[in-house]
């Protein structure tokens, strides 16, 4: 391929770019998708969300922050909530987890999953009815099932006979029933655009079906005189996008709602297939709008029951990253740009933000792709080969592995990485004593503060001596 010049540098990008990442004809344009709904960049070459420029948002709140389009969330929301319109869909709080993300899902019409005392506390602050909750997580502890119980949470997804054991017995003695799903381990493993379907799926998560034991743990539910078995549930990875994966585990948990229906006195209403739907982070990832996913879901739950011969339960699904992770572009200050030599001709462009793994972890533990783009200025630079990456001392401490950026980007420019609303604030931590970076959110041209920056005296005030 034809070598650009780009400044100084020499970029033999064939040799270093990803197969998927094509030279940009224009470095400043911003790919819709992969970005906000009310994300564009305006005639002055600055980014703007609702109106609001980058360089007014960092003058303001700083940088590193989170920056949530709240419009655009909303908007998700109700595309989920409509599409799936007869079925519920449970916004799951680990992506992210403030008051105010949870009460504009439920806002919007959506319920909450939480699976710990902690995100449980949010939701509660915020005001959402615990009838409107559902709990899950492998290991709940007594403390905490005793709280879901006594709160009457909508749902407690049942992980292990002992959490059953458990649930019975502070049950019997609030006097309170509480309503149980079976987590059913269906042996199949979905990840972006490939699953294993297995007997056994060897991971830590619910009853296996294969074994019998969400069989009988389903029955053990239905048979005690202190829960009521609502339903089955099931959640068979992240970041799919191809339906097919579904409609194995569906088969298989419709299968085991039909044999149990049958044998048991008070039938069950829910079948919940989770969450994981896939959503954009580069140019790679399209995926499919919600109303296509609902209509091959609830195509693959009537095939299956009517081969059954049974009715359709209620559905339930629970996404997460989808809703809230495209709503979601941190803003970040370049701090220093550094090319790097690697082989005749070839270099990388190493620049230096003011966060990286603290404020996102997923490329270092999932090496996880995000894009990135320079938003507070275009650029007539030729495009260069360029890794972002963050202030922590590890060689991995990489925000955006590979994305073309202007030759031209230099300190002081404001970076943009889009898709960070899903597991990155909710995965923050405080390495290298580096204080986790504020939500900001935008609705109506409005900005606000939701979740406010830690600062060092929030860490010393840990650090008792
Ligand atoms: C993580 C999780 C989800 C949400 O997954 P996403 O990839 O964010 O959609 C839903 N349900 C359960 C049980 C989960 O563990």
């Amino acid at each position: 391929m034809h070598i650009h010049e780009a400044g100084a540098m020499h970029g033999d990008f064939a040799s270093l770019r990803p197969g998927w990442l094509g030279v940009p004809d224009d470095v400043n344009a911003l790919l819709p998708r992969l970005w906000a709904n009310n994300v564009a960049r305006s005639d002055d070459g600055v980014v703007r969300l609702g109106g609001l420029s980058v360089a007014d948002l960092a003058e303001e709140f700083g940088t590193p922050a989170y920056v949530l389009d709240e419009d655009d969330f909303r908007a998700r929301c109700r595309a989920w909530a409509e599409a799936f319109d007869g079925a519920d869909v449970f916004y799951a709080a680990k992506a992210f987890c403030s008051k105010a993300v949870l009460r504009a899902a439920v806002e919007e019409g959506l319920n909450v999953d939480v699976c710990t005392a902690g995100e449980l506390a949010v939701a509660l602050a915020a005001g959402i009815e615990p009838y409107r909750l559902g709990y899950h997580g492998n290991n709940k502890s007594p403390a905490e099932l005793r709280q879901a119980i006594e709160l009457r949470v909508g749902r407690i997804v049942a992980d292990s006979y002992t959490e059953i054991e458990r649930i019975a017995s502070i049950g019997a003695e609030l006097g309170i029933r509480p309503h149980v799903m079976v987590r059913v381990n269906v042996g199949v493993e979905a990840h972006t655009h490939e699953y294993i379907a297995t007997a056994h799926e060897d991971q830590k998560f619910g009853f296996s079906l294969a074994d019998g034991d969400a069989y009988e743990a389903a029955g053990r539910v239905a048979a005690s005189e202190h829960m009521y078995l609502a339903g089955l549930h099931s959640h068979i990875g992240s970041q799919i996008f191809d339906t097919s994966a579904f409609e194995v585990s569906a088969a298989r948990l419709v299968r085991l709602f039909a044999r149990l229906q049958e044998e048991i006195d008070e039938p069950m209403a829910d079948l919940d297939l989770g969450g994981g739907f896939g959503m954009p982070y580069t140019s790679q990832d399209d995926p499919q709008p919600p109303v296509d996913i609902a209509a091959s879901l609830g195509k693959i739950v009537q095939t299956e029951c009517a081969a059954a011969g049974i009715g359709a339960p209620r559905l339930s699904i629970e996404p997460g990253r989808t809703l809230i992770g495209p709503a979601v572009f941190t803003l970040y200050e370049v701090g220093t740009v550094k090319p790097v030599k690697l082989s005749a001709g070839a270099s990388r462009l190493y620049v230096s933000v003011d966060g990286g793994m603290s404020d996102n972890i997923r490329p270092a533990l999932y090496d996880a792709s995000y894009s990135a783009t320079v938003a507070s200025r275009s650029s007539e630079a030729a495009p260069a080969l360029a890794r972002v990456v963050g202030k922590h001392c590890e060689a991995g401490d990489i925000v955006v592995k590979d994305e073309f950026l202007p030759a031209d980007v230099a300190p002081g420019d404001l970076l943009a990485v889009p898709g960070t609303g899903a597991y990155c604030r909710s995965m923050g931590s405080n390495y290298n004593h580096v204080p986790r970076p504020p939500v900001v959110a935008v609705r109506g041209g409005q900005a606000r503060v939701i979740l406010a920056r830690e600062t060092v005296d929030d860490l010393l005030r840990l650090d008792v001596g």
